[in-house]
C-alpha cells in the first residue's frame, strides 16, 4: 500500500558544501512536504544498522565511515506517490550517470559522497522514518 511519503538524508558532504539550503529548496518545490526534520550526527552503530542490506558490499565500511563523519539532516516527506518520485528527484546514485536537473547531478561530489539519501520502497520508508523519529516528532 502506498503511503504517500519517503525519507531523507541530506548526508555529510551537503552539508560541508553548504548546499542544504538549495537541496531542501529543491525538495520543497518539487511538492514535498516536510513532515518531520532533524540535525543530527549517526552514530557508528546507527549508520551500520541503517545501511545493515549493504553489509557484504565492498563499499560497506567506507560508506559507514563517511555517513558518520559529520552531521546529517533527516527528514520525513509527504507527496502523492512520495517514494518513486523522490527517487526521481534525486537521481541516479552516481552523479556522472543522474539525469540533468536532479539533486545529485547538481550538487552530488561522487557514487560515495552523493548529497542525498532516499529510500527504494513504501515499507522502507517506513522503516527508515520510525528508525530516526518518534511518533511525536513526525507532523
Ligand atoms: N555507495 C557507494 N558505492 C557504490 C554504491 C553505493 O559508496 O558503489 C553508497 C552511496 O552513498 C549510496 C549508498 O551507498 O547512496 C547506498 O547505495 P544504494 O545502492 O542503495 O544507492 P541509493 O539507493 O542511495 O541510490
Ligand atoms: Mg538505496
Amino acid at each position: 500500500m502506498a503511503t504517500n511519503r519517503t525519507f531523507t538524508m541530506l548526508k555529510p558532504d551537503s552539508i560541508e558544501s553548504g548546499n542544504t539550503g538549495n537541496i531542501l529548496q529543491m525538495i520543497t518545490d518539487a511538492g514535498f512536504a516536510i513532515k518531520a526534520m532533524k540535525y543530527t550526527r549517526l552514530s557508528e552503530e546507527q549508520a551500520k544498522k541503517f545501511y545493515e542490506v549493504h553489509a557484504e558490499r565492498p563499499f560497506y565500511g567506507e560508506l559507514v565511515e563517511y555517513m558518520t563523519s559529520g552531521p546529517i539532516i533527516a527528514a520525513i516527506l509527504e507527496k502523492e506517490n512520495a517514494v518513486a518520485d523522490f527517487r526521481a528527484l534525486i537521481g541516479a546514485t552516481d552523479p556522472a550517470e543522474a539525469a540533468e536537473g536532479t539533486i545529485r547531478k547538481k550538487y552530488a561530489e561522487s557514487k560515495g559522497r552523493n548529497a542525498v539519501h532516499g529510500s527504494d520502497s513504501d515499507e522502507n520508508a517506513q522503516i527508515e522514518g520510525d528508525f530516526h523519529f518518534s511518533a511525536a516528532e513526525i507532523f
